[in-house]
């Protein structure tokens, strides 16, 4: 009897701890858990890297705008084609979508904008713009550089993925929205997190700055024609002159945010331009202004101010006003708000990948950045990735001398390959534990109960 319980406990201890043994061994990830580390390195390589300031050069030759990107989509397709990657065209007339992986679920998103501006290149250099009033100027010629290197270093590694990534280039951040325009035409299906990375000259090089909550403020535009009677300027009681009506409703405007908005919630109203009359002694019969309103909270209550200050000035001053809060098709854009558990994760990624000081607590900002649909899709994580070098100056985004500072790339790729490859490990640990907590648990319960009960009645 002795001998049988003997037995019995040592057959079902071993049990136990065989149990035991494959719950622990299902934590264990393989490679995955190390790759991170190792994409730095990688990006840094004499290949990768000159081959990621060759493809930032080229497309900042042949800057394009907003939905006209089809010389960089093709450009990024034959990258794409070159290492095998698999993907989406067109998605939103020039976007691309990659996928890189098991091509099932977890999927994780990297989003890159490919779009140039309307403006002339003032930086004197080599690769300087070819296209007369189009430039790069706000660093999407390096955000798709860092994202197709990304892209080179997940395929190498495909086969450590617990999961797909998603590949985003997406057209016309700067004006038109393509973002939303990319979720409509199904850019996000099944995606269920996704990171962006713009380059900043405010962080200090190899630093990266992100906060948790709402980053950029949502961002619209107003253009309005205000119309009254021209005639002569010194027979002003003839004519119902705009010009007073419309300056009256420059003034007014202002009073949206100093008045009417707790000083504590940051907005902005601010009139960019006036345009009208071109004769010293002519009232004009109309004048033409516009601007940009930009808010974190009520953003629609703020639009609605805006037409009802100028449409109501305007009749104060017997004029009528017409009001365009989408003025040359430029899309409002709702605030971005960073997800609280990726903003925890990307931070820690950026622990391990470039030690804990290279994160910098970012504060929000009145910009505005269309990547906001795709955290207002699912939850998203945008952050700065610094450029400043202390022994050069980067001149601000949208400024004719801007200038990418080439050395950012790799930590732009590592960054954006490292979020991706810890994100799916993460989601295959839970789902690992989860699993095991599903069907390991009830079993060895089961084992653990009969054993006792073996050892009280016999
Ligand atoms: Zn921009
Ligand atoms: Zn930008």
């Amino acid at each position: 009897m002795a001998i049988n319980n003997f037995l019995l406990f040592s057959l079902t201890f071993q049990l136990l701890l065989l149990l035991r043994g494959s719950s622990e061994s299902s934590r264990i990830t393989g490679d995955v858990s190390r790759t991170p580390k190792k994409f730095l390195e990688l990006a840094k390589s004499p290949d990768l890297f000159d081959w990621m300031v060759s493809i930032r050069r080229k497309i900042h030759e042949n800057p394009e705008l907003g939905f006209e990107e089809y010389e960089t989509s093709k450009l990024i397709r034959s990258e794409l084609d070159l290492m095998g990657v698999k993907y989406r065209y067109p998605v939103a007339i020039t976007g691309v979508v990659g996928y890189i992986g098991t091509g099932e679920p977890p999927f994780v998103a990297l989003r890159a904008d490919m779009d140039a501006l309307p403006m002339q290149e003032d930086v004197e250099w080599a690769h300087k713009s070819k296209v007369p009033g189009k430039m790069h100027a706000c660093g999407h010629d390096g955000h798709v550089a860092m994202l197709l290197g990304a892209a080179k270093m997940l395929q190498e590694h495909r086969q450590d993925l617990q999961g797909t990534v998603v590949l985003i280039f997406q057209p016309a951040e700067e004006v038109f929205a393509g973002a939303k325009k990319m979720i409509e035409e199904g850019a996000l299906k099944h995606v269920e997190a996704i990171f962006g990375i713009h380059l900043t000259n405010r962080v200090p090089f190899g630093k990266t700055a992100s906060l948790a909550g709402s980053l950029l403020a949502g961002s619209g535009f107003f253009e309005a024609v205000v119309t009254g009677k021209g005639g002569h300027a010194a027979i002003p009681q003839h004519t119902i002159d705009p010009v007073i009506a419309a300056s009256s409703v420059v003034l007014s405007l202002q009073h949206l945010v100093s008045r009417e908005t707790d000083p504590l919630d940051s907005k902005v109203v601010t009139v960019s331009m006036v345009h009208g009359g071109n004769a010293f002694n002519v009232i004009p019969d109309s004048i033409t202004l516009g601007g940009t309103l930009r808010a974190f909270t009520g953003f629609s209550q703020l639009q609605q101010g805006v037409k009802e200050v100028i449409t109501k000035q305007a009749t104060v001053h017997r004029c009528n006003a017409s009001v365009n809060l989408t003025p040359h098709g430029k899309e409002q854009v709702p605030p971005l708000v960073n997800d609280m558990d990726l903003y925890k994760q990307f931070k820690n990624m950026v622990g391990d990948l470039l030690g804990e000081e290279s994160f910098v607590e970012a504060s929000p900002v009145m910009g505005g950045e269309d990547f906001s649909y795709f955290a207002e899709a699912i939850p998203g994580h945008f952050s700065f990735l610094g450029m400043q070098d202390e022994t050069k100056s980067y001149a601000s985004t949208h400024s004719s001398l801007y200038r990418v500072n080439e050395d950012a790339l790799p930590y732009g790729a590592a960054m954006h390959a490292s979020m991706a490859v810890r994100y799916l490990k993460d989601k295959d640990s839970k789902g690992s534990n989860s699993k095991k907590d599903r069907t390991l648990k009830p079993l060895s319960d089961f084992i653990t109960t009969l054993f006792i009960v073996h050892w009280i009645f016999l």
